[in-house]
């Protein structure tokens, strides 16, 4: 701790984001160039280094986030880097992405502003890139053992780097025609920027992994004929299947999954379309679902320039503050959050219909309405208590010309034949079945990330694929000494 009075006398600030009118103009990331270097060192002087500390506890990647904070505090940029990569493959995405349920955990968040842990962990990222600390780190020696990822998402990414850097030889199969998973064509650039990808799958191929994209394994090679091949496989494919919306309407045209108008978008921003398809450019837009992935269809819409964006949320407002009763200090709480995207719509009024922001909470879909071309034209909605029973006389209608469906996802798509090819067990819920070391039914396969565990987060897939590398590197050895910061069945810390 360089200043042990750090949090007595240093209010908590953030990185600033830009001004709303200038952000949406353009798809570049939503905070201020240049704006966090010069505050950081003061804000990690905010922590207390706990005997005990819960924000490392709460981070699936048991990130060592009080050293860091020191070193931070300090200016030592290298050692900081050295720490931050010990136990996190891809910093700069966690540090941009990661809803941190570190900071819920931080001690001084019993009474106070938590430390701006995200914020220092991108710096640590960023400085990392500029100083030039993250070399490749190839191998010394190869152990002549082959391993086939499948999926090329922060799972199979961070698999494929550290068996890469164990020695053994590894090929990421991938059907998009780029790498990244979610982190290329689900979240947008206004997250995160496509060139921190670039760069990392830059790193890892001059340390040797192999990347095949336009590959889907089960259609274009067949699943088998894979596992044949290498000495092990990882399927770290996602949970890509969507939750359907059964009401009557949905046939009508201009109703579309958000995974669907997501990477259109992104497609754009990256130069493959000159325009979306979907395009949300002078049409009133409405949401259904009130997660991360609505909000992000809300920030996209907001800038391919909607006349009118609404979000619906089947759940109540939460409150702004932590319930003690439900939700506990150090567990993650449901909170009324104000992400980019919702600070956005809320100060342009993208949604007439709603008070603060573009979200109606409480809300359920009740049918879709259209016009003699048979394209959607109206929502219909009702009010609904907590037990979702509708409310009386709340009926209403949105003007809808472009809906998005943000409901989850279910569990891995089906549709390429991995699954069955192999003849993988799964879950009651769609998952992959695996047993305490990640491995499946099938020999020598093993099952990693949002494909096993169900949609979660970044963190989690990173954590996910710096365990199953462990598992399999004993697989493949008898020993290992990667580190495995989670089982497959840790969860969140609930109460
Ligand atoms: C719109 C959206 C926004 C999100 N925003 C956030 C966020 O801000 N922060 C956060 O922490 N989490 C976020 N998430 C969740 C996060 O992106 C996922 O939890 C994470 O990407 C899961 O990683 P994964 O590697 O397991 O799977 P994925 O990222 O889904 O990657 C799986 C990859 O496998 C490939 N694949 C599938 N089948 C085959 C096959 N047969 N052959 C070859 N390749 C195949 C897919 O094309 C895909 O590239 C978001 C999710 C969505 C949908
Ligand atoms: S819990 Fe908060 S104050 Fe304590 S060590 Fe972690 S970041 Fe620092």
């Amino acid at each position: 701790m360089a200043d042990p009075k750090g949090f007595m006398t240093t209010p908590r600030q953030d990185w600033s984001r830009r001004p709303v009118e200038e952000r949406v103009r353009d798809w570049d990331e939503v905070y201020v160039p240049g704006a966090l270097l010069p505050i950081i060192s003061k804000q990690a002087d905010r922590c207390m280094d706990c005997g005990v500390p819960f924000c490392h506890e709460a981070c699936p990647l048991g990130n060592l986030i009080p050293e860091w904070n020191e070193l931070v505090s300090r200016d030592d940029w290298r050692t900081a880097a050295d720490r931050l990569h010990a136990t996190n493959n891809f910093p700069e995405f966690t540090g941009r992405l990661c809803p941190a349920p570190c900071e819920a955990g931080c001690v001084l968040a019993i009474n106070q502003p938590a430390v701006t842990i995200k914020n220092v962990e991108v710096a640590v990222a960023d400085q990392a890139w500029e100083l030039g600390f993250t070399p490749p780190r190839a191998p010394e020696r190869l152990s002549g053992r082959t391993v086939a990822v499948i999926g090329s998402g922060p799972t199979g990414l961070a698999a494929a780097q550290q068996l890469t850097r164990a020695g053994h030889t590894v090929a990421v199969y991938e059907k998009d025609d780029r790498i990244g998973g979610l982190m290329r064509y689900g979240i947008p650039a206004f997250k995160m920027e496509k060139h921190h990808l670039e760069r990392r799958i830059e790193q890892m191929r001059a340390e040797g992994t192999k990347f095949r994209t336009s590959t889907a394994v089960g259609r274009d090679v067949g699943a088998a004929e894979l596992r044949a091949r290498y000495d092990a496989v990882v399927i770290a494919t996602g949970a890509t299947a969507w939750r359907e919306l059964d009401v009557p309407g949905r046939e009508l045209g201009g109703i579309h999954q958000a995974m669907e108008y997501l990477p259109l978008a992104n497609r754009v921003c990256q130069g493959d379309l000159d325009a979306s398809p979907m395009s949300a450019a002078g049409k009133h837009v409405v949401i259904v679902g009130g997660g991360d992935t609505g909000a992000d269809c809300l920030g996209t819409a907001v800038r391919e320039g909607a006349a009118s964006v609404t979000q619906l949320d089947i759940y109540a407002q939460p409150d702004s503050e932590r319930d003690e009763d439900i939700d506990p200090w150090p567990t993650y709480p449901k909170l009324y959050r104000l992400s980019a995207a919702h600070e956005e719509a809320g100060e342009l009024r993208t949604a007439p219909a709603a008070d603060a922001d573009a979200r109606l909470f409480a809300a359920s879909t009740l049918r879709f309405t259209g016009g003699a071309d048979g394209h959607v034209r109206s929502l219909h909605l009702v009010e609904v208590d907590t037990r979702r029973r509708p409310v009386p006389d709340t009926a209403r209608t949105l003007p809808a010309d472009l809906v998005l469906l943000a409901l989850g996802f279910s569990g891995p798509d089906r549709k390429d034949g991995l699954i069955d090819q192999l003849g993988l067990a799964l879950e009651p819920r769609g998952t992959l079945t695996r047993d305490s070391g990640f491995a499946t039914n099938v020999a020598g396969v093993f099952a990693a990330g949002d494909a096993a565990r169900g949609q979660s987060l970044v963190v989690w897939a990173i954590a996910e694929g710096r365990a199953v590398a462990a598992a399999v590197d004993r697989h493949l050895t008898g020993s290992s000494r990667l580190p495995a910061p989670i089982g497959p069945y840790d969860r969140p810390m609930v109460v």
